[in-house]
Parts: structure tokens; C-alpha cells; sequence
């Protein structure tokens, strides 16, 4: 008997797994249409400064696909990532977001980078050349990498966001205090700015551990000369409790979801977080 269970959970499986692949080689497909049609979008989330005041905002790459509903880029990013399609995607978003904003008075645009385009050669030619073919300029642009991969970067790795930012990019930590990390590696990390991660931000009223630990990251920034950003604030005690621990920069529904880019003056897109 127990043979038979064995080789009926194999079966079980390798079922799973050919579903999975299935699935996941026609996602690939469709979202290879959907980057070659220019059918993606992007949508822009406030990030607001000590008075509410909007100073930036980051771009969140969406999905509209009319058969499929709603697909969530916490799905479709990995998909890109395992299928060769996230230097494709990548491309599409930043040179998107060089183009949505023409204002003289051009915001700092957030965007998020995969640890699978730095692993790549084609990113730093990729955004040059963007830059370059748009008018833009680096310095208005914030480069989101996530902890963890940052955390577990190589050399190379290193290097390139090193090279980001002798080019002009800034460079924040996205999501920090999901990973592994001690005060300590925050010393030798290039970064200039940090997000704390919305688990920690949404806990903040709760939990006195959440609080000191938002306190202290941002009190480590200050002396090591990095801003701290808190992400995903909901609520106005959140809101409180964020600028009580000294942090200086803001995001989160309580001050605008992420909304498409509704005409070519930015300050439109970001009014609602006045
Ligand atoms: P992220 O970079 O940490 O982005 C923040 C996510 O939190 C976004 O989800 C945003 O809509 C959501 N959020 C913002 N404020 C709140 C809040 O107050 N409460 C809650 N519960 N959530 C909030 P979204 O747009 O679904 O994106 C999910 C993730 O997908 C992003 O997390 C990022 O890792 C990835 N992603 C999105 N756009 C891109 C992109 O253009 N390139 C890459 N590589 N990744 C992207
Ligand atoms: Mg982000
Ligand atoms: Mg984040
Ligand atoms: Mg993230």
C-alpha cells in the first residue's frame, strides 16, 4: 500500500508541475504579447513629503488584459522573471516612465528594478540609452532594489548599483526588515534611501516592537545620511505614529492608491495627496 501511495502522490506531482508549467508558459506568452503591443500601463502612487506635500511618486506596472480581469504584478513580475521577459518588461516600464512626465518641474519618479535585471548586462545600457532617447535626467529618478536582493548580491551586483549611482540614480532599499539583515550591513550598503517594509508600518499601532524598530532604523539613517520611507501607511494613527518616530517620507492609501497618469501634467496625477 504504501508503494501505491508513493507512486500516486509522484503522479500527483508531476500533474501539478505540468500545470504549473502550463500555466505559466502561456502567462509568458500573453505577457509577451502584451509588452510587444504596448498594451501594459503604469500607474503612480504618491509619496509625500513632512507636510502631505506630494515630492515624488512611484510607478507600479499594470496589467489590463480584458479576458483575464485584474492581474496582480506580485503574479506577473515573477512570471517575467522566470521567463527571460523581465529585461523586456523593465525596458518598457522605465521608458514609459520617461515619457508620461514632459513638466519642466519633473517629480522623482520611483521605479522598481528585479534582482533578475541586475543579474543581466542589458540594464545599464538599457537606461542610458532611455535616458538619453527621452531628454531625461537620472536625477530624477529613484532605482527600487529589495532587501533580499541586495542583501545577497555578488560583486557584480554591487558594482552596478555602485555605477547607478555615479550616473545620477538614486537608490533606495525596498521593503527593509523582510530580510535578514542587521543594522550593521545598512553601513556599507549604497543606498540613499530606505523603505520599511508595510508589515511593519501596519503593525505599528499593535505592537510596541514595530514602533521602536521604525524609531530606530530611522534614527541609523539619519546619523549614516540615508532618508527613511515608511510604506503602505493606511490610516491616520499609522500616519501619527510614522512621523513620531522621526521618519520624513510618506506612502500609502491614507495619502493616494496608485492612479494611471490621467493627462500630461503631473501635478493632476498627484493632487488627490495634497
Ligand atoms: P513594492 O515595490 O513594494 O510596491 C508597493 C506595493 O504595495 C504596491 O503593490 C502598492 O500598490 C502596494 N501598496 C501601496 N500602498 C499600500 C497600502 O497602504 N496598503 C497596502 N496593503 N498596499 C499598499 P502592487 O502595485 O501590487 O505591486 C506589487 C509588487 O510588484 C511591488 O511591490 C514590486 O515588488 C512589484 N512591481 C510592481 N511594479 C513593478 C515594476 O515596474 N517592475 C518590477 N520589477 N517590479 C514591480
Ligand atoms: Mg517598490
Ligand atoms: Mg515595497
Ligand atoms: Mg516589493
Amino acid at each position: 500500500a504504501g508503494k501505491r501511495n508513493g507512486r500516486g502522490q509522484v503522479t500527483l506531482f508531476n500533474k501539478e508541475m505540468q500545470k504549473e508549467q502550463i500555466e505559466l508558459r502561456k502567462d509568458a506568452r500573453d505577457l509577451r504579447a502584451a509588452i510587444i503591443l504596448d498594451r501594459l500601463d503604469v500607474h503612480y502612487q504618491p509619496i509625500v513629503g513632512k507636510d502631505g506635500q506630494a515630492i515624488g511618486a512611484e510607478a507600479l506596472v499594470r496589467w489590463p488584459d480584458p479576458f483575464r480581469g485584474p492581474t496582480s504584478p506580485g503574479h506577473f513580475v515573477p512570471v517575467a522573471e522566470q521567463t527571460g521577459l523581465i529585461d523586456a518588461l523593465g525596458e518598457w516600464v522605465f521608458r514609459r516612465v520617461c515619457h508620461d512626465f514632459t513638466a519642466a518641474d519633473y517629480p522623482t519618479i520611483f521605479v522598481n528594478i528585479s534582482g533578475e535585471q541586475l543579474k543581466g548586462e542589458e540594464l545599464i545600457p538599457m537606461l542610458k540609452s532611455a535616458l538619453r532617447e527621452s531628454g531625461r535626467s537620472a536625477e530624477n529618478f529613484v532605482l527600487e532594489i529589495t532587501e533580499t536582493v541586495i542583501l545577497n548580491a555578488s560583486d557584480n551586483i554591487l558594482q552596478k548599483v555602485k555605477e547607478m549611482r555615479e550616473i545620477g540614480f538614486r537608490i533606495a532599499l525596498d521593503d527593509f526588515g523582510t530580510g535578514n539583515s542587521s543594522f550593521a550591513v545598512l553601513r556599507e550598503l549604497p543606498v540613499d534611501i530606505v523603505k520599511i517594509d508595510k508589515s511593519y508600518i501596519q503593525t505599528l499601532e499593535n505592537d510596541p516592537t514595530a514602533q521602536v524598530f521604525v524609531a530606530a532604523v530611522n534614527q541609523i539613517g539619519n546619523l549614516l545620511g540615508f532618508k527613511v520611507l515608511a510604506e503602505g501607511i493606511e490610516t491616520d494613527e499609522q500616519s501619527k505614529l510614522a512621523r513620531l518616530a522621526g521618519l520624513v517620507m510618506f506612502q500609502g492609501y491614507h495619502f493616494g492608491r496608485p492612479r494611471p497618469l490621467v493627462a500630461t501634467d503631473w501635478k493632476k496625477v498627484l493632487r488627490f495627496a495634497e
